[in-house]
C-alpha cells in the first residue's frame, strides 16, 4: 500500500464528508492505492455515524472510535499503530489541511529519501493573536532547544516513512513535537514543505489558551527524557554533588570560624545556608538513585531501535 492517511478528529462531522471527498479524488486522479484512517477522538456529534458510512460505501475507509477525548497525541498513536503504508501522512479533520498537497509529499519521502516531511503554513488563516504570534514564539524556543530547523513545528500536517510512525510514541500533548522525538528516535532527515493553509469553515478550534503552559511543560520533559531518561544519576547526581559539596565546604568554615570564636554558630546566615545546601545535595542524590533503580526494572531499559541486522540465524 502506498499510503497511509491518519486523521485525528474530535466533532468534525461536517467537515468529513468534504474531506473525504477530496481525498478520495486527489487518490483517484494519482493512482494510489491507500487507506484512510479516521481516529474518532470520542466526537459528541454525528462524526461517528459519518465515517460508518464512509467506511460502508468506500473499504479504503477505516475508523477507530475512543470512548471518551483523550487529545489528539492519543488519536495519532493509534492511527500510526494500525497503518499499513509505505508513507503515513497526516491531516487535521477541518480541511485546513489540504489533501492536494499529499502527493508532493510522498514524492518528497519516496524519492528524495527524508524520513519526515513537516508542512510549513507560510500564510496562515487563523488569528493573529491567538494563534500566529504566539506559535512564532513557541517554533522559535523549539527550535533552539531541539536544533532541528523547521519553522512550523505543530502543523498538523506532515509526512513519515512507516518506519518513523512505527518507532516513535506520541502521548499527552507531545503531537506538537513528533519532529524532536523522531529526531531523538535516530530519524534525522526531516524536511520541510511549504503548504496551502486554509480558513476553518465549520466548528471551532479545539485548542484553547492552557495549550501555551502545557506546549512548554512538555518541550521541557520530552528534552529531559530524551537526555536523561536512561540515565537520571547524571543529571540529579551532578547537581546534587555540586549542592553538597558547596554545603560541605561552607559548613568546613563556618565551623572553623566558630571554633576560632570569630562566629557565632546559630545567629550566622551561612551556617543554614549551608545546611541548606548539604540538605539538598543528599535529596537530589537520592532522587537520581531512585530514578535509577527504576529504570533498571522498567521493562523497555533495553528496548533498542534497531535499523539493519546482519545475523545468520
Ligand atoms: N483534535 C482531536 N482531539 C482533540 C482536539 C483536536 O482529535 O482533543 C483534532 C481536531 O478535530 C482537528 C485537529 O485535531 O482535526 C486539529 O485541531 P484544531 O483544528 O482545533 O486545531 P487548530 O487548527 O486550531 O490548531
Ligand atoms: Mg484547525
Amino acid at each position: 500500500m502506498d499510503i497511509s492517511i491518519v486523521v485525528p478528529l474530535f466533532n468534525e462531522d461536517e467537515s468529513l464528508p468534504h474531506l473525504a471527498e477530496w481525498i478520495t479524488r486527489v487518490m483517484k486522479e494519482n493512482n494510489f492505492t491507500y487507506e484512510v484512517l479516521m481516529i474518532d477522538d470520542g466526537s459528541k456529534d454525528g462524526s461517528w455515524g459519518v465515517i460508518e458510512r464512509l467506511a460502508a460505501e468506500n473499504p479504503c475507509y477505516k475508523g477507530v472510535k475512543f470512548r471518551r477525548n483523550y487529545g489528539k497525541s492519543a488519536a495519532l498513536n493509534v492511527g500510526f499503530t494500525h497503518a499499513q503504508g509505505d508513507v503515513v501522512i497526516t491531516m487535521d479533520a477541518d480541511l485546513q489541511d489540504s489533501p492536494d498537497e499529499v502527493p508532493e509529499l510522498y514524492r518528497m519521502i519516496k524519492e528524495d529519501g527524508y524520513d519526515l516531511v513537516s508542512g510549513w503554513k507560510k500564510k496562515r488563516y487563523d488569528s493573529k493573536i491567538a494563534k500566529n504570534i504566539p506559535s512564532k514564539l513557541f517554533n522559535a524556543t523549539t527550535r533552539r532547544m531541539s536544533g532541528i530547523k523547521l519553522h512550523d513545528f505543530n502543523c498538523g500536517l506532515k509526512a513519515y516513512r512507516r518506519d518513523v510512525v512505527k518507532s516513535i510514541e506520541v502521548y499527552g500533548e507531545m503531537h506538537r513535537y513528533i519532529p524532536v522525538i523522531a529526531k531523538w528516535a535516530g530519524f534525522g532527515k526531516i524536511g520541510e514543505k511549504v503548504v496551502q493553509h486554509r480558513k476553518r469553515e465549520f466548528g471551532t478550534t479545539k485548542f484553547g489558551m492552557n495549550r501555551f503552559i502545557n506546549g512548554y511543560l512538555d518541550l521541557m520533559s520530552i528534552m529531559f527524557i530524551s537526555k536523561f531518561g536512561k540515565q537520571p544519576m547524571h543529571f540529579f547526581g551532578t547537581v546534587g554533588s555540586i549542592s553538597g559539596l558547596f554545603g560541605l565546604i561552607s559548613l568546613t568554615v563556618v565551623i572553623i570560624l566558630r571554633l576560632t570564636h570569630v562566629i557565632s554558630l546559630t545567629r550566622s546566615v551561612w551556617f543554614y545556608l549551608s545546611m541548606l545546601f548539604l540538605i539538598l545535595g543528599v535529596m537530589l542524590f537520592l532522587a537520581g538513585f531512585l530514578g535509577e533503580l527504576i529504570c533498571r526494572n522498567s521493562s523497555t531499559r533495553n528496548q533498542y531501535l534497531i535499523e539493519k541486522e546482519l545475523l545468520n540465524k
